[in-house]
């Protein structure tokens, strides 16, 4: 249910409501937009009928079930755009279209500063790497788990680049927490609700990945797992989907750009480079991504392509990135977007 507060109600009159939906078993979730203050009542949905009564309490407008399998997710809940602010770096979800970069896997600390350095200088605003890498064969190369978290963590000192990094299980959550600006939950783990409660209960921004196998309603139910637990910082992203082309590791998902932002006030990006799997196409797709109204992109930018440890074939060389960048740049105010840095300030003004 949702609680829609009349536009003028008092303070008291929305801490009476929120006593009120504690005291009957569910969990208030209070979203103060510029109009009016909405009150999302989370719990078991059996008996929702009981939260009808709040209807005639003062201040109180209406109140509206979400039939939606998610709530604090849907634009029903909260109609203006979330935004993210990143410490020591960009807000997600604003005018800004915010670029993260850098290489699939912390591979060394030459690897990890050469390519932060270039993506830094093209103008990536914070930087990826996986130190903890899920890999589809117990083979191949596994990360270099707290070693590369330290190495992103020296990396970020030098460059100033807030850092983007995985989180695979909730046993290494304290340890990811010291050293990420922005926990990864990756494709494979979207659907890891457990994992998705742990994260939830931290206020850290969180990059959830859809699942390549993961319909948008149930990457929407994902995230609803993170916000239950309070944790509003949640940014979605589309990295392509299975489908029976086989010309493309995977295919991206374009509508569900659009779609997610019609459904939902969370800021979506684009990961391109999982999305196709070459590199020859990353360019063209960060565009189509960029018109098609995502918030920003993961990209993934090796100093040494042939020499990557994980994902080389789909990595852009710092020259490559900086051509997209430039592209994008032209792009951006065509469809109302900027690449440079906002003021947090004129930012928290959500684009339509
Ligand atoms: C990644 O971004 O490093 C990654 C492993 O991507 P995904 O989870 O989308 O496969
Ligand atoms: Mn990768």
């Amino acid at each position: 249910m949702i609680i829609v507060m009349k536009t003028k109600a008092k303070e008291e009159q929305v801490e009476g409501v929120i006593k009120k939906i504690q005291e009957l078993g569910y969990r208030p979730h209070v979203s103060r937009g510029v109009e009016r203050v909405i009150i999302g009542a989370v719990g078991d949905e059996r008996h929702r009928t009981r939260l009808q009564a709040l209807d005639s309490m003062p201040g109180v407008d209406s109140v509206i079930p979400i039939l939606k399998p998610y709530k604090l997710a849907s634009r029903d809940f909260k109609a203006e755009n979330t935004l993210v602010p990143i410490d020591d770096g960009p807000v997600v979800g604003g005018k800004q279209f915010v670029v993260m970069a850098g290489p699939c896997s912390v591979e060394s600390m030459d690897q990890l500063r050469e390519t932060a350095r270039a993506v830094k200088e093209a103008g990536a605003s914070v930087l990826r790497g996986g130190a903890f890498k899920p890999r589809t064969s117990p083979y191949s190369f596994q990360g270099l788990e707290k070693e590369g978290l330290e190495m992103l963590a020296e990396v970020r000192k030098e460059t100033g680049l807030p850092v983007v990094t995985e989180i695979m299980t909730i046993g290494d959550l304290d340890l990811v927490c010291q050293y990420a600006d922005i926990l990864q939950i990756g494709a494979r783990n979207v659907q890891n609700y457990p994992l998705l409660r742990k994260v939830g209960t931290t206020r850290k921004p969180v990059l959830l990945k859809r699942g390549m196998m993961v319909t948008v309603e149930e990457l929407l139910m994902a995230a609803e797992y993170i916000l239950m637990g309070g944790n509003q910082n949640v940014i979605l992203c589309e990295r392509g989907i299975r489908t029976f082309e086989t010309a493309t590791r995977n295919t991206l998902d374009i509508s569900a750009i659009p779609v997610i932002k019609e459904k939902s006030h969370l800021p979506v990006l684009a990961d391109p480079s999982h999305s196709c799997g070459y590199w020859q196409y990353v360019h063209a797709l960060s565009l189509a991504a960029l018109a098609a109204g995502a918030d920003g992109l993961l990209v993934e930018v090796h100093s040494r392509p042939q020499e990557a440890l994980c994902d080389g074939g789909q990595s852009l060389k710092p020259e490559k990135f900086h051509r997209l960048m430039d592209a994008l740049r032209n792009l951006a105010p065509a469809v109302g977007r900027d690449l440079s840095p906002q003021v947090r300030g004129s930012n928290a003004r959500a684009i339509a």
